[in-house]
């Protein structure tokens, strides 16, 4: 056994209120208090409490005394931290004494230190709760907006995989229309290329109809008149010089035609522009256009309802209107009719129309036009042609500073127009 042994077992026997065993034990612990100065302390007061409830008065003052003695001596030890256990033993002892009123006092005082103590303790507690709560608070709002940032973190993150999803989305469409495209595209180049091709063909087959036709009515009719066919007959010779004649200009118009077509193409065509009345044109091809409306009984008629003058290259507007008028005979009924007039638009413009009564042009069609070798209807062999007439009309007008344009009805007629300024005369 040791001094904390006993002390303990001292202690015990205090907590059960047998004094005496607790004051015996306290001996034994007290033969070893030199080992242990703060338990000699403790044992000491824990005796000086003790003794006095067993009548052991002096012993009790005599641990007092000790007690006061080791403080003394030993001016480390905090003297603050016995002095609430002091009061008791003294109040005790005091008590004990019949000194009531010092024990009384002592007491009284005794208890205020203790509370007082307390209190402090309470205090402590309660500033060390406090800097606890405050820093459980801190580490929470720390935690707190870890949290958020975490989330926002997050957010981001999200945010950035749906941008990257999106561009990588954005991506596949666009390689997909674009390929979609290039496939549109090489469909088209391809539906372009056999539509040439198709042109070509057509225009060939045309074009030797169109050269051989006249040519062969020349050779024909010149053979026949020179193995003398018809050779006492004034009439019939006339005839076929006539028809000779008019195979030559054929042929003539088809090859400036195409040479009007190469110049245009090399930019070699020269205008020369003057003031040009477009009636006295008209007029003037009446003995051309006569016999070609007679072939199918086409009559025609004339509104003069502007004679003023546009500036133009005078032989190309007459191939302008040359060309209208044939189609307009070419592409008639029989017995069909057309109206040669010029009129006045509202911003000073003259607008010379052939308007016909003739088969009109279907709507999916009319993009073909004004484009070279392109024809309406190519299989018609009613209508001889080659699909350059319109095409080379555009550009003149174009390159004179005009417009062009048509108004077509299926079954009922077609009007062809082109619009240049007018010139005032003084
Ligand atoms: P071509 O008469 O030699 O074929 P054009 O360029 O003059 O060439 O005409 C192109 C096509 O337009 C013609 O083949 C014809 O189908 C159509 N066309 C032109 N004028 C008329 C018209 N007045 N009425 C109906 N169709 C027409």
């Amino acid at each position: 056994m040791n001094l904390y042994s006993y002390y303990g077992i001292a202690m015990n026997y205090s907590q059960l209120n047998e004094y005496e065993k607790s004051a015996e034990y306290i001996e034994k612990a007290l033969v070893y208090a030199d080992t242990d100065m703060i338990f000699e302390i403790w044992s000491l007061q824990l005796g000086a409490l003790v003794l006095p409830e067993i009548g052991e008065v002096d012993k009790a003052v005599l641990y007092r005394e000790r007690i006061d003695q080791i403080i003394n001596q030993n001016p480390s030890i905090e003297e603050a931290f016995w002095v609430n256990m002091n009061l008791e033993i003294d109040a005790k002892i005091a008590f004990a004494q019949g000194k009531y009123q010092e024990a009384y006092q002592l007491l009284y005082d005794y208890h205020i230190a203790k509370t007082r103590s307390l209190m402090n303790a309470t205090s402590n507690d309660v500033q060390t709760l406090q800097t606890n709560f405050e820093a459980s608070m801190q580490i929470e709002r720390i935690q707190r907006e870890a949290n958020l940032e975490k989330q926002s973190l997050q957010f981001q993150q999200m945010i950035l995989i749906i941008f990257a999803i999106s561009i990588i989305l954005m991506l596949v469409i666009l390689v997909l229309i674009m390929q979609r495209r290039a496939a549109q595209k090489l469909r088209e180049s391809k539906q372009i290329a056999e539509d040439a091709n198709q042109s070509k063909t057509e225009f060939l087959a045309n074009m030797s109809h169109e050269i051989r036709t006249p040519l062969n009515a020349v050779i024909g009719y010149a053979e026949a008149l020179e193995m003398g066919v018809g050779a006492d007959d004034k009439e019939k010779r006339n005839e076929s010089l006539k028809i000779i004649a008019d195979s030559g200009r054929k042929l003539n118009n088809l090859i400036s035609d195409i040479l009007d077509l190469s110049k245009m193409e090399a930019g070699k065509i020269e205008f020369n522009l003057e003031p040009v009345c477009p009636h006295h044109i008209f007029s003037k091809n009446i003995p051309i256009i006569k016999p070609l409306a007679k072939q199918k009984n086409i009559s025609f008629t004339v509104n003069e309802e502007c004679k003023k003058k546009v500036l133009v290259d005078k032989n190309r507007l007459d191939q302008i209107i040359l060309n209208f008028i044939t189609n307009a005979i070419k592409y008639n009924k029989d017995n069909g009719s057309f109206e040669f007039g010029c009129v006045e638009t509202n911003n000073h413009h003259m607008r010379i129309y052939v308007k016909d009564s003739g088969i009109g042009i279907p709507q999916d069609k009319e993009k073909l036009l004004f484009t070279a070798f392109d024809r309406v209807d190519p299989s018609s062999i009613t209508s001889t042609g080659i699909g350059l007439g319109l095409f080379i009309c555009k550009k003149l007008t174009g390159s004179m500073g005009g417009k062009i344009g048509y108004k077509t009805e299926l079954g009922t007629g077609t009007t062809f127009w082109v619009e240049f300024p007018i010139v005032e005369e003084n």
